[in-house]
Protein backbone atom coordinates (compact mmCIF):
# COMPACT_ATOMS: atom_id res chain seq x y z
CA UNK A 1 0.00 0.00 0.00
CA UNK A 2 1.43 3.19 -0.76
CA UNK A 3 2.03 5.65 1.96
CA UNK A 4 -0.07 9.41 2.26
CA UNK A 5 2.66 10.58 4.16
CA UNK A 6 6.32 9.62 5.21
CA UNK A 7 5.77 10.80 8.58
CA UNK A 8 2.76 11.12 11.18
CA UNK A 9 3.01 13.52 14.32
CA UNK A 10 0.63 12.99 16.66
CA UNK A 11 -0.36 15.85 19.10
CA UNK A 12 0.58 19.96 18.54
CA UNK A 13 1.48 20.98 21.07
CA UNK A 14 4.92 22.42 21.50
CA UNK A 15 6.65 19.27 21.42
CA UNK A 16 4.83 17.94 18.27
CA UNK A 17 5.30 21.33 16.00
CA UNK A 18 8.62 21.76 16.96
CA UNK A 19 9.55 18.48 15.31
CA UNK A 20 7.64 18.71 12.93
CA UNK A 21 9.32 22.08 11.54
CA UNK A 22 12.45 20.32 11.78
CA UNK A 23 11.54 17.01 10.39
CA UNK A 24 9.55 18.90 7.56
CA UNK A 25 12.72 20.12 6.24
CA UNK A 26 13.77 16.67 4.68
CA UNK A 27 10.12 14.44 4.68
CA UNK A 28 6.82 15.05 4.03
CA UNK A 29 4.96 15.05 7.07
CA UNK A 30 1.08 15.41 8.47
CA UNK A 31 0.17 16.87 12.11
CA UNK A 32 -2.88 14.86 13.67
CA UNK A 33 -4.54 17.32 16.32
CA UNK A 34 -8.04 16.47 17.54
CA UNK A 35 -8.47 20.01 19.46
CA UNK A 36 -9.63 22.09 16.80
CA UNK A 37 -6.55 24.67 16.91
CA UNK A 38 -2.68 24.24 18.14
CA UNK A 39 -1.34 24.53 21.70
CA UNK A 40 -4.46 24.05 23.61
CA UNK A 41 -3.64 22.15 26.21
CA UNK A 42 -0.44 21.75 28.49
CA UNK A 43 1.46 23.85 26.33
CA UNK A 44 -0.81 26.42 26.75
CA UNK A 45 -1.30 25.93 30.49
CA UNK A 46 2.13 26.30 31.99
CA UNK A 47 4.48 29.29 33.63
CA UNK A 48 5.97 30.30 30.51
CA UNK A 49 9.25 29.96 31.88
CA UNK A 50 12.96 29.20 29.99
CA UNK A 51 14.35 27.14 32.69
CA UNK A 52 17.98 27.04 33.06
CA UNK A 53 18.62 23.36 33.96
CA UNK A 54 19.57 23.64 37.15
CA UNK A 55 17.68 21.35 39.37
CA UNK A 56 17.65 18.00 37.12
CA UNK A 57 19.92 15.03 37.76
CA UNK A 58 22.92 15.20 36.14
CA UNK A 59 23.15 13.93 32.44
CA UNK A 60 19.53 12.68 32.48
CA UNK A 61 17.39 13.69 29.54
CA UNK A 62 15.66 16.67 31.47
CA UNK A 63 19.03 18.02 32.15
CA UNK A 64 21.21 17.70 28.79
CA UNK A 65 17.57 19.10 26.79
CA UNK A 66 16.80 21.75 29.03
CA UNK A 67 20.40 23.26 28.62
CA UNK A 68 20.58 22.64 25.09
CA UNK A 69 16.86 23.70 24.18
CA UNK A 70 17.74 27.30 26.50
CA UNK A 71 20.18 28.27 24.16
CA UNK A 72 17.81 27.18 20.93
CA UNK A 73 14.76 29.15 22.38
CA UNK A 74 16.58 32.25 23.04
CA UNK A 75 17.85 32.02 19.35
CA UNK A 76 14.69 31.13 18.00
CA UNK A 77 12.64 33.84 19.93
CA UNK A 78 15.01 36.52 18.56
CA UNK A 79 15.23 34.73 14.52
CA UNK A 80 11.07 35.04 14.52
CA UNK A 81 10.63 37.98 16.83
CA UNK A 82 8.71 36.10 19.66
CA UNK A 83 8.27 38.28 22.52
CA UNK A 84 10.72 36.91 25.45
CA UNK A 85 12.68 38.25 28.27
CA UNK A 86 15.73 36.82 29.76
CA UNK A 87 15.27 38.30 33.04
CA UNK A 88 17.25 36.17 35.15
CA UNK A 89 15.55 33.57 38.62
CA UNK A 90 16.34 34.21 42.03
CA UNK A 91 16.16 30.79 44.03
CA UNK A 92 15.84 32.19 47.48
CA UNK A 93 15.46 30.89 51.11
CA UNK A 94 12.82 32.28 52.78
CA UNK A 95 13.43 30.92 56.65
CA UNK A 96 16.57 29.86 58.35
CA UNK A 97 15.48 26.19 57.96
CA UNK A 98 15.27 26.25 54.64
CA UNK A 99 18.51 27.52 54.26
CA UNK A 100 20.33 23.87 53.66
CA UNK A 101 17.69 23.67 50.57
CA UNK A 102 19.41 26.76 49.01
CA UNK A 103 22.69 24.93 49.72
CA UNK A 104 21.66 21.86 47.93
CA UNK A 105 19.97 23.70 45.30
CA UNK A 106 22.96 25.72 45.10
CA UNK A 107 25.90 22.84 44.76
CA UNK A 108 23.04 21.03 41.90
CA UNK A 109 22.92 23.92 39.96
CA UNK A 110 26.69 24.30 40.00
CA UNK A 111 27.35 20.67 39.09
CA UNK A 112 24.86 21.29 36.22
CA UNK A 113 27.21 23.73 33.95
CA UNK A 114 24.10 26.35 34.48
CA UNK A 115 25.62 30.46 34.94
CA UNK A 116 25.01 30.91 38.43
CA UNK A 117 26.05 33.36 40.92
CA UNK A 118 25.46 34.12 44.57
CA UNK A 119 23.05 37.33 45.30
CA UNK A 120 26.18 40.38 46.94
CA UNK A 121 24.38 41.69 50.20
CA UNK A 122 23.96 45.36 48.89
CA UNK A 123 21.21 44.06 46.66
CA UNK A 124 20.10 40.90 49.06
CA UNK A 125 19.47 43.51 51.91
CA UNK A 126 17.22 45.76 49.09
CA UNK A 127 15.60 42.74 47.92
CA UNK A 128 14.46 42.37 52.08
CA UNK A 129 12.37 45.38 51.61
CA UNK A 130 9.79 44.16 49.92
CA UNK A 131 10.55 40.70 50.22
CA UNK A 132 10.64 37.78 52.72
CA UNK A 133 14.05 36.73 51.56
CA UNK A 134 16.70 35.54 53.61
CA UNK A 135 19.19 34.20 51.36
CA UNK A 136 19.63 33.68 47.66
CA UNK A 137 21.44 32.80 44.39
CA UNK A 138 20.52 34.18 40.81
CA UNK A 139 19.99 31.88 37.75
CA UNK A 140 21.08 34.27 35.11
CA UNK A 141 19.67 32.55 31.54
CA UNK A 142 16.23 31.67 33.37
CA UNK A 143 13.65 34.20 31.24
CA UNK A 144 10.30 33.84 30.16
CA UNK A 145 8.69 33.35 26.60
CA UNK A 146 5.25 34.41 25.09
CA UNK A 147 4.37 30.76 24.50
CA UNK A 148 1.41 31.22 22.00
CA UNK A 149 3.67 33.42 20.00
CA UNK A 150 6.44 30.93 20.03
CA UNK A 151 4.01 28.17 19.11
CA UNK A 152 2.36 30.53 16.39
CA UNK A 153 6.09 30.91 15.15
CA UNK A 154 6.99 26.84 14.97
CA UNK A 155 3.59 25.97 13.40
CA UNK A 156 4.48 28.78 10.69
CA UNK A 157 8.07 27.51 10.18
CA UNK A 158 6.87 23.61 9.78
CA UNK A 159 3.26 24.98 7.09
CA UNK A 160 6.20 27.03 5.32
CA UNK A 161 8.25 23.25 4.65
CA UNK A 162 5.21 22.14 3.33
CA UNK A 163 3.81 20.25 6.70
CA UNK A 164 -0.26 19.85 6.67
CA UNK A 165 -1.99 20.21 9.37
CA UNK A 166 -5.19 18.25 10.65
CA UNK A 167 -6.75 19.98 13.05
CA UNK A 168 -10.07 18.68 14.43
CA UNK A 169 -9.30 14.83 14.00
CA UNK A 170 -8.54 12.44 17.01
CA UNK A 171 -6.83 9.06 16.26
CA UNK A 172 -8.65 6.19 17.35
CA UNK A 173 -7.29 2.89 15.58
CA UNK A 174 -3.14 2.31 14.72
CA UNK A 175 -2.86 -1.04 12.71
CA UNK A 176 0.65 -2.06 11.65
CA UNK A 177 0.86 -2.92 8.53
CA UNK A 178 3.67 -4.03 5.80
CA UNK A 179 4.92 -0.61 4.73
CA UNK A 180 4.32 1.23 7.99
CA UNK A 181 0.93 1.89 9.57
CA UNK A 182 -2.84 2.66 8.83
CA UNK A 183 -3.96 5.47 11.01
CA UNK A 184 -8.20 5.81 11.76
CA UNK A 185 -9.56 9.25 12.74
CA UNK A 186 -12.52 10.36 13.99
CA UNK A 187 -13.45 14.20 13.00
CA UNK A 188 -15.45 16.46 14.59
CA UNK A 189 -18.22 16.29 12.61
CA UNK A 190 -17.77 12.15 13.31
CA UNK A 191 -17.09 11.43 10.02
CA UNK A 192 -14.09 8.50 10.08
CA UNK A 193 -10.81 8.58 7.83
CA UNK A 194 -7.92 7.00 7.25
CA UNK A 195 -4.15 7.66 6.75
CA UNK A 196 -1.72 5.56 5.05
CA UNK A 197 2.48 6.74 6.44
CA UNK A 198 5.91 5.21 7.27
CA UNK A 199 6.81 6.29 10.67
CA UNK A 200 4.74 7.69 13.62
CA UNK A 201 5.97 10.22 15.96
CA UNK A 202 3.98 10.00 19.16
CA UNK A 203 3.42 13.93 20.37
CA UNK A 204 0.24 13.57 22.42
CA UNK A 205 1.32 14.46 25.81
CA UNK A 206 -1.80 13.16 28.23
CA UNK A 207 -2.74 11.08 25.10
CA UNK A 208 0.74 9.23 24.54
CA UNK A 209 -0.13 6.07 26.24
CA UNK A 210 -2.89 5.62 24.32
CA UNK A 211 -1.73 5.99 21.37
CA UNK A 212 0.89 3.48 22.56
CA UNK A 213 -1.55 0.97 23.53
CA UNK A 214 -3.47 1.57 20.00
CA UNK A 215 -0.29 -0.13 18.27
CA UNK A 216 -0.30 -2.71 20.89
CA UNK A 217 2.33 -1.77 23.41
CA UNK A 218 2.42 -2.90 26.59
CA UNK A 219 2.69 0.03 29.11
CA UNK A 220 3.65 -1.51 31.77
CA UNK A 221 6.90 -1.77 30.73
CA UNK A 222 6.43 -5.59 29.60
CA UNK A 223 9.97 -7.02 28.80
CA UNK A 224 13.22 -5.81 29.86
CA UNK A 225 13.93 -4.28 26.61
CA UNK A 226 10.90 -2.26 26.79
CA UNK A 227 10.53 1.16 29.09
CA UNK A 228 7.68 2.08 30.84
CA UNK A 229 4.61 3.94 28.84
CA UNK A 230 2.27 4.57 31.52
CA UNK A 231 1.99 8.42 32.86
CA UNK A 232 0.86 9.53 36.59
CA UNK A 233 -1.03 13.08 36.43
CA UNK A 234 -0.74 16.12 38.29
CA UNK A 235 -2.61 19.11 38.63
CA UNK A 236 -1.12 22.43 39.24
CA UNK A 237 -3.32 25.48 39.92
CA UNK A 238 -2.30 29.35 39.51
CA UNK A 239 -3.59 32.79 41.30
CA UNK A 240 -3.13 35.77 39.28
CA UNK A 241 -1.02 38.60 41.42
CA UNK A 242 -3.52 41.76 40.05
CA UNK A 243 -2.43 44.68 42.19
CA UNK A 244 0.08 46.25 39.76
CA UNK A 245 1.75 47.86 42.60
CA UNK A 246 3.13 44.25 44.21
CA UNK A 247 3.70 43.43 40.35
CA UNK A 248 6.23 46.59 40.39
CA UNK A 249 8.06 45.09 42.89
CA UNK A 250 9.01 41.77 40.95
CA UNK A 251 11.77 42.14 37.81
CA UNK A 252 12.73 38.58 37.79
CA UNK A 253 11.38 35.21 38.38
CA UNK A 254 11.06 34.40 42.22
CA UNK A 255 11.58 30.50 43.19
CA UNK A 256 11.82 29.62 47.06
CA UNK A 257 13.41 26.75 47.80
CA UNK A 258 11.05 24.24 50.56
CA UNK A 259 11.36 25.15 54.12
CA UNK A 260 12.94 22.41 56.13
CA UNK A 261 13.82 19.97 53.03
CA UNK A 262 17.53 18.87 52.09
CA UNK A 263 17.45 17.42 49.09
CA UNK A 264 15.96 19.49 46.27
CA UNK A 265 15.66 16.60 43.96
CA UNK A 266 13.74 13.79 46.15
CA UNK A 267 11.70 17.24 47.15
CA UNK A 268 10.36 17.70 43.26
CA UNK A 269 9.99 14.13 42.71
CA UNK A 270 7.34 13.21 45.70
CA UNK A 271 6.06 17.04 45.36
CA UNK A 272 5.77 16.68 41.67
CA UNK A 273 7.10 20.47 40.62
CA UNK A 274 8.82 23.06 42.04
CA UNK A 275 6.79 24.43 44.77
CA UNK A 276 4.55 27.75 44.62
CA UNK A 277 6.59 30.30 43.15
CA UNK A 278 6.33 33.75 41.41
CA UNK A 279 6.79 33.96 37.61
CA UNK A 280 6.14 37.26 35.04
CA UNK A 281 4.88 37.25 31.86
CA UNK A 282 6.43 39.10 29.31
CA UNK A 283 3.86 41.49 29.49
CA UNK A 284 3.82 42.59 33.01
CA UNK A 285 1.62 40.52 35.05
CA UNK A 286 2.58 38.33 37.82
CA UNK A 287 1.14 34.54 38.75
CA UNK A 288 1.33 32.59 42.00
CA UNK A 289 1.37 28.56 41.65
CA UNK A 290 2.08 26.18 40.01
CA UNK A 291 0.68 23.73 43.08
CA UNK A 292 0.71 19.90 43.24
CA UNK A 293 -2.19 17.31 43.46
CA UNK A 294 -1.72 13.85 42.28
CA UNK A 295 -5.21 13.02 40.09
CA UNK A 296 -6.89 9.72 38.61
CA UNK A 297 -9.40 11.53 36.81
CA UNK A 298 -9.09 10.74 32.86
CA UNK A 299 -11.13 14.37 31.94
CA UNK A 300 -8.86 17.47 32.86
CA UNK A 301 -11.35 20.20 33.29
CA UNK A 302 -8.70 23.79 33.03
CA UNK A 303 -10.98 25.41 34.84
CA UNK A 304 -10.09 27.36 38.66
CA UNK A 305 -12.74 26.59 41.31
CA UNK A 306 -10.84 29.44 43.16
CA UNK A 307 -11.38 26.80 46.38
CA UNK A 308 -7.50 27.35 47.14
CA UNK A 309 -7.11 30.99 47.36
CA UNK A 310 -6.73 30.81 51.08
CA UNK A 311 -3.62 28.38 50.82
CA UNK A 312 -2.55 30.46 48.11
CA UNK A 313 -2.79 33.82 49.98
CA UNK A 314 -0.47 32.08 52.79
CA UNK A 315 2.24 31.14 50.20
CA UNK A 316 2.27 34.29 48.94
CA UNK A 317 2.64 36.37 51.93
CA UNK A 318 5.18 34.27 53.01
CA UNK A 319 7.50 35.73 50.00
CA UNK A 320 5.92 38.84 50.05
CA UNK A 321 4.81 39.84 52.90
CA UNK A 322 2.51 43.10 51.97
CA UNK A 323 0.12 40.34 49.99
CA UNK A 324 -3.49 40.77 50.65
CA UNK A 325 -6.21 38.72 49.64
CA UNK A 326 -7.50 40.74 47.49
CA UNK A 327 -4.25 40.56 44.83
CA UNK A 328 -5.02 37.61 43.90
CA UNK A 329 -7.49 35.80 41.38
CA UNK A 330 -8.20 32.33 40.28
CA UNK A 331 -5.50 31.60 37.21
CA UNK A 332 -4.70 29.40 35.43
CA UNK A 333 -4.87 25.25 35.70
CA UNK A 334 -2.25 22.88 34.22
CA UNK A 335 -1.81 19.51 34.03
CA UNK A 336 1.83 17.81 34.38
CA UNK A 337 2.45 14.06 32.53
CA UNK A 338 5.20 11.92 34.45
CA UNK A 339 5.95 8.89 33.54
CA UNK A 340 5.44 5.99 36.03
CA UNK A 341 8.01 5.00 37.48
CA UNK A 342 9.57 1.65 39.22
CA UNK A 343 11.45 1.89 42.72
CA UNK A 344 13.25 5.10 43.15
CA UNK A 345 14.21 5.65 39.40
CA UNK A 346 13.93 9.47 38.31
CA UNK A 347 10.94 10.08 35.97
CA UNK A 348 12.84 11.55 33.29
CA UNK A 349 11.44 12.21 29.57
CA UNK A 350 11.31 9.38 27.49
CA UNK A 351 12.04 9.95 24.24
CA UNK A 352 11.68 5.72 22.90
CA UNK A 353 12.42 4.66 19.39
CA UNK A 354 11.13 0.89 18.11
CA UNK A 355 12.10 1.14 14.30
CA UNK A 356 9.38 3.59 12.59
CA UNK A 357 7.69 4.45 15.99
CA UNK A 358 9.40 7.26 18.11
CA UNK A 359 7.47 7.88 21.44
CA UNK A 360 7.75 10.92 23.68
CA UNK A 361 6.33 10.49 27.36
CA UNK A 362 6.26 12.25 30.39
CA UNK A 363 7.25 15.74 29.00
CA UNK A 364 6.55 17.82 31.91
CA UNK A 365 8.91 20.81 32.77
CA UNK A 366 11.27 22.23 31.45
CA UNK A 367 9.20 20.54 28.32
CA UNK A 368 8.37 24.21 26.78
CA UNK A 369 12.02 24.78 27.37
CA UNK A 370 13.36 21.78 26.19
CA UNK A 371 11.64 21.78 22.60
CA UNK A 372 14.05 22.75 20.13
CA UNK A 373 16.38 20.08 21.54
CA UNK A 374 13.76 17.59 21.99
CA UNK A 375 12.87 18.17 18.07
CA UNK A 376 16.72 17.95 17.14
CA UNK A 377 17.05 14.42 18.89
CA UNK A 378 14.22 12.97 17.34
CA UNK A 379 15.56 14.33 13.75
CA UNK A 380 18.79 12.57 14.35
CA UNK A 381 16.56 9.27 14.57
CA UNK A 382 15.72 9.98 10.97
CA UNK A 383 18.81 11.00 9.94
CA UNK A 384 20.88 7.64 11.21
C1 LIG B 1 1.61 23.52 35.34
C2 LIG B 1 2.71 23.40 34.34
C3 LIG B 1 3.73 24.35 34.32
C4 LIG B 1 4.78 24.23 33.40
N1 LIG B 1 5.73 25.22 33.32
C5 LIG B 1 6.72 25.11 32.42
C6 LIG B 1 7.69 26.14 32.31
O1 LIG B 1 7.59 27.20 32.93
N2 LIG B 1 8.73 25.95 31.44
C7 LIG B 1 8.87 24.81 30.72
O2 LIG B 1 9.86 24.68 30.02
N3 LIG B 1 7.92 23.84 30.75
C8 LIG B 1 6.85 23.97 31.57
N4 LIG B 1 5.88 23.01 31.63
C9 LIG B 1 5.99 21.86 30.73
C10 LIG B 1 5.42 22.13 29.35
O3 LIG B 1 4.23 22.87 29.38
C11 LIG B 1 5.19 20.77 28.68
O4 LIG B 1 6.38 20.03 28.75
C12 LIG B 1 4.79 20.88 27.23
O5 LIG B 1 3.72 21.78 27.05
C13 LIG B 1 4.41 19.50 26.70
O6 LIG B 1 4.02 19.66 25.37
P1 LIG B 1 3.39 18.47 24.56
O7 LIG B 1 3.36 18.89 23.15
O8 LIG B 1 4.10 17.21 24.91
O9 LIG B 1 1.93 18.27 25.19
P2 LIG B 1 0.57 19.03 24.86
O10 LIG B 1 0.75 20.49 24.79
O11 LIG B 1 -0.43 18.54 25.87
O12 LIG B 1 0.19 18.53 23.41
C14 LIG B 1 -0.25 17.22 23.14
C15 LIG B 1 -1.31 17.31 22.07
O13 LIG B 1 -1.68 16.01 21.64
C16 LIG B 1 -3.06 16.05 21.31
N5 LIG B 1 -3.60 14.68 21.34
C17 LIG B 1 -3.67 13.85 22.41
N6 LIG B 1 -4.27 12.69 22.07
C18 LIG B 1 -4.57 12.78 20.75
C19 LIG B 1 -5.22 11.91 19.81
N7 LIG B 1 -5.65 10.69 20.16
N8 LIG B 1 -5.38 12.34 18.54
C20 LIG B 1 -4.95 13.57 18.15
N9 LIG B 1 -4.36 14.45 19.00
C21 LIG B 1 -4.15 14.05 20.27
C22 LIG B 1 -3.65 16.94 22.41
O14 LIG B 1 -4.91 17.46 22.03
C23 LIG B 1 -2.58 17.98 22.57
O15 LIG B 1 -2.83 19.16 21.81
C24 LIG B 1 4.81 23.13 32.51
C25 LIG B 1 3.77 22.19 32.52
C26 LIG B 1 2.72 22.34 33.41
C27 LIG B 1 1.60 21.35 33.36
Amino acid sequence: MESDFEVVIIGAGVIGLAIASQISENHNVLVIEKNERFGLESSSHNSEVIHAGIYYPLNSNKHLLCIKGNQLIYDWAKQFSVPHLKIGKIVSATTDSSLTALEDAWELAQSSGANIKKINKNILNKLKLNLNITDGFFSIDSGIIDSASYLNSLEFVARNNGTIFGYSSKVIEIEKINSGYKIVLQNNDDSIGTVICESIINAAGHGSPSIAAMIGYPLDGGTDSMPILEQVINKGVYFDIINNNINKLIDYLLYPVPDNEENMQDYISAFGGLGIHVTKSVNGTMKLGPDSEWIDEKNLSYINDGKRLEAFYRAGKLLIPRLKVDDLSPGQVGFRSRIKTKDEQYPDFLIWQDENYIHLGGIESPGLTASLAIAERVNDFFSD
